[in-house]
């Protein structure tokens, strides 16, 4: 990168490196054959209740945060990739066809969703800012952080 050697340099968690000046978050599945890498900071994980999300990770929701699309590079192993969209749903996974992890996927037309669980580096700055379909949350999922409760959907700018 303009020839200049990346340097690292953690903060109070140790948890980000600083690439010429970007700060950097990367992460991968659980078996490794899958990386990816983000750029520029990550602060606010959006928390999904849905029945949808649920069965997905078998527990109350799945945690995300979402960048454009621009800031996001697959790192190793795309052709791993697998993917499945529920009918009649505008919901889709993406995961890994070995270990079966959660990845990042499209979140819309601009931007993608990572799975907050899956960033193993970088992640010291990450809070959850917002819940969304809070209403159909189930029963036993006790929300006990500040983020803003949403009673369904929700998308910031
Ligand atoms: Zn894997
Ligand atoms: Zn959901």
């Amino acid at each position: 990168m303009l020839g200049i050697t990346p340097y690292v340099v953690g903060d109070e968690s140790g948890s980000f490196r600083e690439l010429v000046g970007v700060r950097m978050a990367s992460g991968a599945c659980n078996c490794g054959a899958i990386s990816f890498e983000v750029s520029g900071d990550i602060t606010d994980v959006y928390v999904c209740h849905c029945s949808i999300c649920r069965r997905l990770t078998g527990s109350n929701g799945i945690a995300v945060v979402v960048v454009s699309k621009e800031r996001f590079r697959w790192t190793g192993g795309e052709e791993h990739i697998k993917s499945w969209k529920k009918p009649g749903h505008n919901w889709q996974t993406w995961f890994c066809g070995t270990c079966g992890s959660t990845l990042p996927g499209i979140n819309d037309t601009s931007r993608i969703f990572i799975p907050a669980g899956l960033i193993s580096e970088g992640d010291g700055q990450l809070r959850v800012a917002h819940h969304i379909w809070v209403n159909s949350r189930a029963p036993w999922d006790v929300i006990g952080d500040a983020g803003r409760q949403h009673s369904d959907a929700y998308t910031a700018d």
